[in-house]
Formats: structure tokens, C-alpha cells, sequence
């Protein structure tokens, strides 16, 4: 295997493919990522100016909740994700949906190599903080996408707080996640986000928070970056 291939925790991806089968159950440990979904596909399309026929990478995609709703909007996507029990949901439920999607199991590095500068936009979501080297993920998208387009990242801030929300609340307050679904230390500062994205070629465009209430048990994007955000960049022409 080459080097730059060995950019994956297979204890991480483990966690996932034993949850996989539920994916798309809306009341599942997935629940936040169908609950998110509207909130970050109407983000996507803001700073992509439209989806309709662009050519769009799903790096980490998981199941396909992010992919299929983009292919939704008119968009070609390509998901990549290293699990591949959730690749073998994402194929499935695609045909149960009656869209196209190309799903691949491959680094983002390694398909940095094979198809440099040939999509519109790179989305990478809920991911960063499963990977042991994130800025390596944050160079492959910038490599992805072409000049000119957009690469949106969402993840999870590291500080008291996230700490408290993220983890406690999340995992043993209110059992949203499955306890060890996150590892704090994983958690990423906005930045450090932007620090690596600037590293990588890339300009930022806009960092929103994505806060959750429990209450009313919703979510809604906001100034308010300490737990959940996204970050908006673009390659320069
Ligand atoms: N992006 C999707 C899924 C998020 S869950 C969404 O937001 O809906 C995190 C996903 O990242 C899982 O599917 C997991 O298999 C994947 N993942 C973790 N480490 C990875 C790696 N190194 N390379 C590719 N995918 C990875």
C-alpha cells in the first residue's frame, strides 16, 4: 500500500459499517445526518451558485444521505467513502431511489491522484474528525476540485463547550450518538480548518455554526460556531 494510502483509521470506519444497515432509517444513530441534511444541501447550493449540472465529489459519504439529495438537485456525484458497508447502502438505496450516483471506495488522496481539477465542487462533511490526518483530506479536495470552485467542509470545533454538547449531550444526555462515536481530541478548530485550507490553495468564503436545541429538538445555522460548523472555500482561478 503507498504511503499517502494509510490516511485511514479502519477503528473508525469499523463503527460505521456496523451501524451501515441503518442508515436510512430517519430515527436511527443517523438521525442528526437527515436532520442536518436540508440545512447544509441549501448551504452547498448557496455557495455553489446552484448544483444543477455540476460536476460534485462526496468525499466520506457515508451512506449517501448528502450525495443522493445533491443528484436530487441535478447535480453528477461521485461519493467516495473507505467503508464499504456503507457504500453497499449508499449503491442500494440509489436504486430504490431511481438516481445515478458513482460510488467509490478510495482514498481522497488516491483519486486526488486519478482525477485532479475535474469537479465543480468538493463537499467533505462529518468526516475530517474520523480521519488521522485531516489536512492530507483538505489537500486531496483542493486538488479535486477545478479553479474556481467550491469546497465545503463541516465538522466538529474543539473546545469546553463542544466537549460538553457534542459528547455529553450528545452521547450520554440525550443518547442522539452511540457513546464513542467521537473522540474529542479529533475535534477540529475553525482555526485550524482554515489554516490547513489556506495551506492547501484554497480561499475561505464563509464559516456558519450549526447549533442544535434540544428542545425543540431542531437544528439552524447561525453565527454561533462553537460545536457544529461549516466553511465555505473556493479555488482561486
Ligand atoms: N459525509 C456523510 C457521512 C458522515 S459519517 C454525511 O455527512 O452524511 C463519516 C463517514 O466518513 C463514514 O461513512 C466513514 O466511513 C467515513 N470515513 C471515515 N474515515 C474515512 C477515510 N479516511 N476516508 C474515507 N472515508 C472515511
Amino acid at each position: 500500500m503507498r504511503q499517502r494510502s494509510v490516511n485511514v483509521d479502519y477503528n473508525e470506519i469499523a463503527k460505521f459499517e456496523e451501524l451501515a444497515h441503518r442508515w436510512w432509517d430517519p430515527t436511527s444513530e443517523f438521525k442528526p445526518l437527515h436532520d442536518i441534511n436540508p440545512l447544509r444541501l441549501d448551504y452547498i447550493e448557496k455557495h455553489a451558485g446552484g448544483l444543477k449540472d455540476k460536476r460534485i465529489v462526496d468525499v466520506g459519504c457515508g451512506g449517501g444521505i448528502l450525495s443522493e439529495s445533491m443528484a436530487q438537485k441535478g447535480a453528477q456525484v461521485t461519493g467516495i467513502d473507505m467503508g464499504e458497508a456503507p457504500l453497499s447502502v449508499a449503491r442500494l438505496h440509489q436504486i430504490e431511489t431511481g438516481i445515478r450516483i458513482e460510488y467509490r471506495r478510495i482514498p481522497a488522496e488516491e483519486l486526488a491522484e486519478e482525477a485532479a481539477g475535474t469537479f465543480d465542487v468538493v463537499t467533505c462533511m462529518e468526516m475530517l474528525e474520523h480521519v488521522p490526518d485531516p489536512s492530507s483530506v483538505i489537500q486531496a479536495c483542493a486538488k479535486l476540485v477545478r479553479p474556481g470552485g467550491q469546497v465545503i467542509f463541516s465538522t466538529l470545533n474543539r473546545n469546553p463547550k463542544s466537549f460538553l454538547f457534542a459528547i455529553i449531550g450528545a452521547e450520554y444526555v440525550l443518547n442522539i450518538l452511540p457513546k464513542g462515536t467521537h473522540e474529542f481530541s479529533k475535534f477540529i478548530r475553525p482555526s485550524e480548518l482554515t489554516e490547513w485550507a489556506r495551506h492547501a490553495g484554497l480561499e475561505t468564503l464563509d464559516l456558519t455554526g450549526m447549533t442544535y436545541n434540544p428542545f425543540s429538538r431542531s437544528y439552524r445555522l447561525g453565527q454561533d460556531i462553537d460545536v457544529n460548523y461549516l466553511l465555505a472555500c473556493q479555488r482561486p482561478e
